[in-house]
């Protein structure tokens, strides 16, 4: 049975699709078998993987709505370049699903019901997260055995962090009792200044030894690769955000 892993932050770029596709994408290429589910409107994932969002047959909303299919096989669900890597994209159209999950029977249990028909088929399943604390969000949440949090170096690095470890503590008691946090990812690092150093030292201390060792640098490598529809060890196998997500993968392994 595949673990299912959401990568979630209610705040928006913090690092959760870059986390997503990268980890992704590495563990894939280690020989996980991974399916990466976007469930943000933006379907920032989705393009990240070199999917055109705008061209796909159907998507994660299909899965919630309509595609849970007899044999458990989703149309939803297509390859991509890496091999052992399976998506299923988002785009647009799943914007309205706040408000028709909120009329559907089992409204939390949606994507967890879906996913219990094809987590076998995977090691490891990661859900990119919208950043928002809606519907769609505690679906993911409930669906999910773990979460990994990434956590920008800046600033208000630690403002909303209480509002979500709340939100996973109230569905854990509600929804999810299993529900745990998979580990803190220290995200757009940067080692020449005080206040990233300052951050990493607030974050330790707020989450202890959940937070990875492996820091992901700010590396513009990492914004560029997306337009280009790769990860970063596709894009450039040698800069220091390839270095940084494959060392992240392995302590992840690790942990496991
Ligand atoms: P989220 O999914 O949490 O909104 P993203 O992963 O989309 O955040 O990141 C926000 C923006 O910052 C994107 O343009 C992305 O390419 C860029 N980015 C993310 N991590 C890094 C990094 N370590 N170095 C440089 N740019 C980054
Ligand atoms: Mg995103």
């Amino acid at each position: 049975m595949g673990k299912v892993i959401s990568i979630f932050n209610q705040k928006g770029g913090v690092g959760k699709t870059t986390t997503n596709v990268n980890l992704s994408a590495i563990l894939a290429m280690k020989g996980k078998r991974i399916l990466s589910v976007d469930i943000d409107p933006q379907g920032n994932s989705t393009s990240g993987f070199g999917i055109d969002k705008n061209d796909v047959d159907s998507t994660i909303y299909d899965c919630l709505f309509s595609d849970i299919e007899e044999s458990g096989e989703s149309s939803a669900i297509v390859e991509t370049d890496v091999e052992n890597l399976h998506l299923i994209p988002s785009n647009i159209e799943l914007a309205g699903a706040e408000i028709e999950l909120t009329k559907t029977v089992h409204r939390e249990n949606t994507l967890k019901n879906f996913l219990g028909k094809i987590r076998e088929d995977y090691d490891f399943i990661f859900i990119d997260c919208p950043p928002s604390l809606g519907l769609l969000t505690i679906n993911a949440l409930t669906a999910s055995d773990s979460v990994i949090i990434p956590i920008q170096c800046e600033y208000y690095a630690l403002e909303g962090v209480s509002q979500l470890v709340n939100t996973v503590k109230l569905v854990k008691r509600n929804l999810n009792p299993k529900l745990d946090i998979e580990g803190i990812v220290l995200n757009m690092y940067d080692g020449r200044t005080n206040l990233s150093i300052q951050v990493v030292e607030e974050v330790k201390k707020y989450f202890k030894n959940k937070v990875y060792k492996s820091i992901i640098p700010r590396n513009v490598r990492l914004a560029e690769a997306p337009s280009f529809g790769q990860s970063i060890v596709e894009y450039d196998e040698k800069s220091k955000g390839a270095e940084a997500y494959t060392n992240l993968a392995e302590e992840f392994l690790g942990r496991i």
